[in-house]
């Protein structure tokens, strides 16, 4: 361990699944930091200004959406909520509160690595805003600055709808977006409950841009939840 290692805020009431991130994190070159309830997660997130949080929704005082929409009045940490099984209301109210991500439990080692991984890119390519042009997962490839999207080497044309859908997912590779937050960036503000919109101009996106659009690998439903861009790099 090196103070170089990115510093990672646990808030975690249940002492078993505190002990498994920790021996998960430890030995995968992160330094970590734990709290058990969302008052000392406040105080440590001031302090020690962590890399990222791991954040449990059921914490002894508090409610974990609240603390999240608490501390992004004031942060742009990087938010992974853990979460138990079958809430899915828990997860979206989570996203929409600001969170960046969630992980349903019982979860494995390489998953919340992967997560993690995918939250701290973000993370730096937010404070670098040039950094993210491009984009390339499996046969699609969106050049953000021509505005073309290639799939198997051929250009795809899309309606300005379906490109807008396309870079927001882009711009949020490997994170989930709920529908409201689709809606809100795609359409604006005053359409957050018309999910019929997303599924229509998905559908439509997905069939330029899947192999399979009945089996998508590139847009990915999070069932209950929104839709996740995979990305693998
Ligand atoms: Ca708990």
């Amino acid at each position: 361990m090196t103070a170089h290692d990115p510093l990672v805020l646990v808030v975690e009431d249940e002492p078993q699944m505190r002990r498994f991130i920790r021996a998960c994190l430890t030995s995968h070159g992160y330094r970590l930091l734990e709290a058990e309830r969302a008052s000392e997660a406040v105080a440590l997130a001031t302090s020690h200004n962590p890399a990222l949080l791991l954040l449990d929704l059921g914490l002894p005082d508090a409610d974990g959406i609240d603390l999240t929409r608490q501390l992004r009045e004031w942060s742009r940490v990087p938010i992974i909520v853990i979460s138990a099984r079958g809430r899915e209301d828990d997860k979206v109210a989570a996203l929409d509160a600001g969170a960046d991500d969630y992980l349903t439990k019982p979860f494995g080692v390489a998953e919340l690595l992967a997560r993690m991984r995918v939250a701290l890119r973000h993370a730096a390519a937010a404070a670098q805003p040039d950094a993210a042009q491009s984009f390339e997962q499996g046969d699609l490839k969106v050049d953000l600055v021509r505005r073309q999207v290639w799939r198997q080497g051929q250009e795809v044309h899309l309606t300005p709808i379906e490109y807008r859908l396309l870079t927001l997912f882009v711009q949020h590779a490997g994170k989930v977006l709920t529908h409201r937050q689709i809606l809100k960036e795609v359409w604006g503000p005053g359409y957050a409950t018309q999910t019929h919109y997303v599924r229509v101009h998905l559908a439509e996106l997905r069939k330029k841009i899947e192999a399979d659009p009945a089996r998508p690998r590139l847009l990915v439903t999070e069932p209950g939840v929104g839709y996740r861009l995979r990305d693998d790099r």
